[in-house]
């Protein structure tokens, strides 16, 4: 057997207004160079501008992933040549990232697979994006609107061991930046994307020499071309044949990775500070700006909500998945609260969560709305615990309270209004369900007969058989309570 050292580079966008350093609109998904200007290219007689925007927002990963801000903090030239960086030098961080030896803990389960890990991160810098090239049969086309484009690269420590072990680090990572707002963290649209470096060795010799994979747009390709990887290098070290450094791509129509280029060298690229961007020195006042922007982090606040609501370590983890789902959790328990239901706070939040996690989320899938915009839906928390405890406080069943959610979201309007409109409320006047009871027990004279002389198992049929076609003939309405009461009554 191996060991095996994993070391994840992610680069996020961050979600700034504009770029880094322009004024041009940082967006995806624009008419090509739509958004580009002289400064994006870096023509004589521009200068680049910080964009303070992306420092705060690189500053509270930082702080979230426990990392050393720096007293200053600076850029640097990356040079190299390629068409999409047309100013032939990337602007990065390499003398002084904006964080340092920080960590992330990762929780969770990855096929079925229990994963608790503390993961060191390397550094964390924020660097530009570069343009995006477009190969059409016989021409590449470019579009920069890309360039220039704040990115924050967060690098780890070779820590991690297995390709689930990556995937779950991508994924709280995901989650992480998305509760901070930084990022929408869209892998597809290439808002966050990871390069995976992996070594294998034999147990106790170090790092081995490692193979990086380029480009994964998906935290399954991560697992999957990193567990490709190790299966392939532990083939090779068996063979005794020597393992190159080099890049390599994951292809996933052939579910493998493929040669890509030799890996170059930091010393190739010939960093040195930018001369045209001012030392930045992040002070006490911008720090505050920091903290005060930061959120209660998701994996605190998934043991938060399950030990302070009672709920199970699965259901607290689907709440905290996002961060505007907890919110609206914690908010409509709230509510439900402050209705002064007769609920205790766990009971309040286990229907509360038996809602979210049900209906609540397979309707907005079906509306193909996203759990992050659940802060939008007709069905607010205070709508939501408007029926929470209205069939609490047993003024609508269960099967109400699941048409009156429907209807609230179909019709845009309270609960109450709905139920009071439509006459969905619990009928609990003995008066009108000793009406109905006096209907049936007609219909069904010789039942109410024979359960009057019947005893036991038969008579308690005979019962529950009545209290039916009385709910039945009250739509569902009636108090079962009652009913239950006044038959038990007739019967003597
Ligand atoms: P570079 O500057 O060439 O990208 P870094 O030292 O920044 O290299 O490392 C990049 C990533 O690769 C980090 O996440 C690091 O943990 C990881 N890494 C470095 N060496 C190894 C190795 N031998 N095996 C596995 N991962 C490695
Ligand atoms: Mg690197
Ligand atoms: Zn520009």
């Amino acid at each position: 057997m191996y060991q095996t050292f994993i070391g994840l580079e992610v680069h996020i966008h961050l979600l700034t207004k504009t770029k880094g350093f322009c004024g041009c609109r940082s967006a995806f998904g624009d008419e090509p160079n739509a958004n580009v200007c002289p400064g994006c290219f870096a023509y004589p007689g521009t200068l680049p501008a910080v964009n303070i925007e992306a420092l705060r927002m690189g500053c509270m990963v930082a702080r979230a992933l426990n990392c050393t801000i720096p007293e200053k903090t600076w850029f640097d030239r990356k040079q190299y040549f390629y068409p999409d960086i047309s100013k032939n030098y990337q602007i990065s961080q390499m003398g002084s990232p904006l964080g340092r030896n920080g960590y992330i803990d990762i929780e969770g389960t990855i096929a079925g697979k229990e994963i608790k890990k503390r993961v060191r991160i390397k550094q964390c810098h924020l660097e530009e994006d570069a343009g995006k090239m477009i190969h059409t049969g016989t021409v590449s086309l470019l579009d920069y609107n890309r360039a220039g484009v704040s990115l924050l690269e967060i690098v780890t420590e070779p820590d991690l061991e297995t390709g689930e072990e990556a995937e779950l680090y991508i994924q709280q990572l995901r989650r992480l930046v998305r509760y901070l707002g930084v990022c929408d963290g869209n892998m597809e649209e290439g808002s966050l994307r990871a390069d995976a470096n992996v070594s294998i060795n034999l147990p106790g010799k170090g790092l081995g020499q490692r193979v990086e994979i380029k480009n994964l747009n998906s935290s399954r390709f991560v697992k999957l071309g990193l567990n490709y990887e190790i299966a392939r290098h532990g083939e090779m070290m068996d063979a005794g044949k020597p393992i190159v450094q080099e890049t390599r791509l994951w292809n996933e129509n052939r579910d493998e990775t493929l040669p890509m280029r030799k890996k170059e060298n930091a010393d190739d690229y010939r960093y040195f500070p930018d001369p045209d961007l001012p030392v930045f020195v992040p002070d006490a006042a911008f720090l505050k700006t920091v903290d005060d922007a930061m959120p209660e982090l998701p994996l605190p606040r998934t043991k938060r909500i399950a030990a302070e609501y009672g709920l199970n370590a699965e259901q607290a983890g689907l709440i905290c998945e996002e961060k505007a789902l907890a919110d609206y959790f914690e908010a409509a328990v709230s509510e439900v609260t402050a209705n002064g239901a007769k609920l205790s706070k766990t009971e309040a939040a286990a229907r509360t969560a038996n809602w979210l996690l049900q209906d609540i989320k397979h309707i907005m899938g079906k509306q193909g709305i996203a759990e992050s915009e659940i802060g939008g839906f007709r069905l607010s928390p205070r709508r939501l615990a408007g029926i929470v405890t209205m069939a609490a406080d047993g003024k609508i069943n269960g099967k109400i309270a699941r048409q009156a959610l429907e209807a609230v979201i179909a019709e845009d309007r309270d609960p109450e209004d709905i139920v009071k409109e439509k006459g969905w409320g619990l009928i609990s006047d003995p008066a009108q369900i000793a009406e109905a009871l006096r209907a049936v027990a007609q219909k069904e004279a010789a039942a109410v007969a024979e359960a009057q002389t019947a005893e036991g198992k038969r008579r308690s049929t005979l019962s529950a058989f009545l209290v039916g076609k009385v709910l039945a003939a009250t739509g569902g309405r009636a108090d079962p309570a009652i009913v239950k009461e006044q038959v038990e009554a007739l019967l003597g």
